[in-house]
């Protein structure tokens, strides 16, 4: 029991350092800068950070949110993703223990986050970062299931946006949410990507309803349906399964 505390504690710890990460990669890949070069510095002064400066969500409660220079407000975004991706790992660990699949699931789900994150900012979906939550989602046992499975979601939500966009006259989906979905399949399987999109939408609805003309972000809300199936997949399907069949 307390050698299961450990790992948790462990796992809260990497989980807060890595999106600590995320956060570099959230900045840097929209703006074409090396993820690995030059060491952080405050985007208002430029003056580099110390270790001490960078500590995850602790510097920021420290600082109160302010560069340690120049006193500029850091963005809540920063403690925010780093909390949050430590959330999400204890929870797949809570639900499933840890295995060497599971890491490369955590990993998938830092990666969508980083999209979510992205997509909310920027309007954007790139490329690089896509493949890899496609990728760290298909390296599992049963890889050539997930391989099919990721083939048809992808296909599926291509023929979706396809006659969608016939149908409205102008593009309903991007190519990259075609490859969230193929990432969305991989991890989830069939019929719980279903479930997943189902529970997109129904998030999607509030702010597309307040957004009105403006465009609504896509990706945040598969992240969270991907996530929650992923979650509560045996509860969910359990549950279906009665509304459908009673
Ligand atoms: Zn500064």
């Amino acid at each position: 029991m307390e050698y299961k505390i450990l790992i948790a504690v462990f796992i809260f710890l990497f989980g807060l350092s890595f999106g600590s990460f995320l956060n570099v990669l959230i900045y840097r890949i929209p703006n074409n800068l090396n993820i690995l070069y030059p060491p952080s510095s405050c985007p208002n002064c430029n003056n580099k950070l110390k270790w001490y400066h960078n500590i995850p969500l602790v510097s920021w409660l420290i600082l109160g949110g302010k560069c340690a220079y120049c006193k500029s407000s850091i963005s809540f975004q920063y403690p925010f993703v780093e909390l949050l991706n430590a959330i999400i790992w204890e929870a797949l660990f809570y639900k499933y223990g840890l295995s060497w699949q599971i890491i490369f699931v955590m990993l998938s789900f830092s990666i969508l986050l980083a999209l979510s994150m992205i997509d909310l900012k920027y309007y954007a979906i790139p490329d690089s970062l896509n493949y890899a939550a496609l990728i760290f989602a298909l390296i599992n046992p049963n890889f050539i299931t997930s391989l099919k499975d990721a083939a048809i979601g992808a296909l599926g939500l291509f023929l979706v946006g396809f006659i969608t966009s016939k149908l409205a006259k102008k593009d309903a989906l991007g190519e990259g949410d075609i490859i969230v979905a193929a990432t969305m399949a991989a991890l989830l399987g069939f019929p719980a990507f279903f479930i997943a999109l189902f529970i997109a939408a129904i998030i999607a609805i509030i702010p597309s309803l307040l957004a009105k003309d403006t465009m609504v972000p896509f990706v945040p809300f598969l992240a969270l349906g991907t996530l929650i199936t992923y979650l509560f997949k045996s509860e969910l399907l359990i549950f279906v399964k009665a509304l459908m069949y009673g």
